[in-house]
């Protein structure tokens, strides 16, 4: 790509399914292109063939779909770099690999893997750093695609560079050293391969996590060696686990991206909490749509110390993001996981009062905290309490309540008329929980349920009469 486009990219490798850490460098790296109309590529970087897990690259992609994070460029998508599948792009790193030879920056590596394997234990044995540039043959043979190719490090020299995130990093010359580009097996390394493509593809930008620093001295020696100027680099803070103490891993519990679609989170609520993992734009304001975010989003606010995941945060921010839509799509959504026998759209309200999740409609479900509305509870009458007031009161209560709702006509039984005739009652004594509560208990038999004029409405005035008259 010619143009000055602000291009950024995803390149993740295939081993696996992505989980969250992953795809928040994905969230970062497209805010960033679809703030500036840049372009964001997905490119998979599958040049470890040991390493590869079957399906991940489908799984990568519907994880990326799920949360609407579209690429200009990538599988699927041609474009002018295609083919963005790094082990279709073999004859393009080999020619980067013959200017590296031309020029003088690389050679190939004769030894055998023993013959490394003994310099490295001189160097154990000497108490020195291991260094392959100390062990450059001094004729190596011609580089025909069957030895590893290997970077020459032309100038040990300190490497000081920046990073929009971290600002002036640098590192001395023992960062550098001779590494590889193109393996035995003819495919070349990360370090190689994704030099490459970012000079390729016009990346402007590149987005990833903190691991990458360490290399970074290396990757500026290719750049340098090849006369290109190197990209933005924009490293991410990592995002450590529930305790804090640990980075966020597959191995901690880390999940799938896709195993929080199957449980009903949105995808508005995940990217907004994923970006604010590591972001915050300042002020009050926590929730935002993707139009808001993609605004606010800046590469310079993004922090260096590590955010914490949470549950808690997540679930909290899924039902902002639920109040956020239209009424019909709640309804819509918690009606499909009623079984037929409960499909009442007068529950909605009260289900969703206490959810903060789609599949927490199923759990609600599980838990029987939906089964007073269709079948008698059981009344424990021990809990027929209210305070210190005597169970002859409250029984008493009971029936007061009883009298005023006889007199609600059953055309008009609705929770306003329900909740006025029963105020009317509450009001005349010491305190509403002494009628509210027991009513509430008498209709749903659960300690904490929704309010009792709901659920009398939805009863309908005879099963509430029948209901308040057995426990009487
Ligand atoms: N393939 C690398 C990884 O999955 C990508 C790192 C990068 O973004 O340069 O970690």
């Amino acid at each position: 790509m010619s143009d000055n486009k602000i291009t950024t990219r995803f390149a993740p490798s295939p081993t696996g399914f992505i989980h969250v850490g992953n795809i928040r460098t994905a969230l970062y790296a497209w805010l960033w292109a679809r703030k500036n109309n840049g372009a964001f590529i997905l490119r998979i970087e599958d040049t470890d063939k040991e390493r590869e897990v079957a399906g991940s690259i489908e799984h990568i992609m519907k994880s990326l779909r799920w949360l609407g994070l579209d690429w200009d460029f990538g599988p699927e998508k041609d474009g002018p770099n295609a083919p963005y599948i790094q082990s279709q792009r073999l004859d393009i790193y080999k020619k980067y690999a013959e200017i590296l030879v031309k020029k003088g920056f690389a050679y190939a590596d004769p030894y055998t893997e023993e013959e490394i394997e003994k310099f490295r234990q001189k160097a154990d044995s000497e108490k020195k750093p291991f260094l392959y540039r100390e062990h450059r043959p001094e004729n190596p043979p011609t580089w025909d695609g069957t030895k590893p190719l290997r970077f020459k490090v032309s100038e040990l020299k300190k490497t000081v560079w920046n990073d929009i995130v971290w600002g002036g990093l640098s590192a001395g010359p023992e960062a550098l050293d001779d590494f590889i580009l193109i393996k035995g097996d003819g495919y070349p390394t990360y370090n190689f391969a994704h030099i490459v493509d970012d000079i390729e593809m016009g990346v402007t930008h590149v987005v990833r996590g903190q691991e990458f620093i360490s290399s970074t001295p290396k990757f500026l020696s290719v750049y340098e060696a090849l006369g290109v100027k190197p990209p933005f680099f924009v490293t991410t803070p990592p995002i450590m686990g529930a305790t804090g103490t640990k980075k966020l891993s597959k191995r901690d519990g880390a999940k799938d991206i896709l195993d929080y679609e199957k449980e009903g989170y949105l995808p508005e609520a995940m990217l907004n909490y994923l970006a604010f993992l590591g972001f915050n734009p300042g002020g009050e304001k926590e929730v935002y749509t993707r139009e808001e975010l993609i605004k606010a989003f800046d590469l310079g606010k993004i922090q260096r110390s590590g955010a914490k995941w949470s549950d808690d945060k997540l679930d909290w921010m899924n039902k902002e993001h639920m109040k956020l839509l239209p009424k019909e799509e709640v309804e819509k959504n918690i009606l499909e996981y009623l079984p037929d026998s409960m499909k009442n759209k007068k529950l909605v309200p009260i289900i969703f009062e206490r959810i903060s999740k789609w599949c927490d409609v199923k759990e609600m479900i599980e838990r029987g905290e939906l089964d007073f509305f269709y079948k008698v509870p059981d009344i424990d009458k021990t809990k027929l309490v209210y305070k210190n007031i005597s169970q002859e009161k409250i029984i008493s209560n009971i029936k007061l309540a009883i009298e005023t709702l006889e007199k609600v006509a059953e055309e008009k039984f609705d929770k306003e008329n329900i909740k006025t005739a029963l105020m009317a009652v509450a009001e005349k004594l010491e305190s509403r929980g002494e009628v509210l509560h027991p009513v509430r208990f008498a209709l749903s038999g659960l300690d904490r349920s929704p309010d009792p004029f709901i659920i009398a409405e939805i009863l309908g005035k005879n099963e509430t009469l029948s209901r308040l008259q057995k426990v009487v």
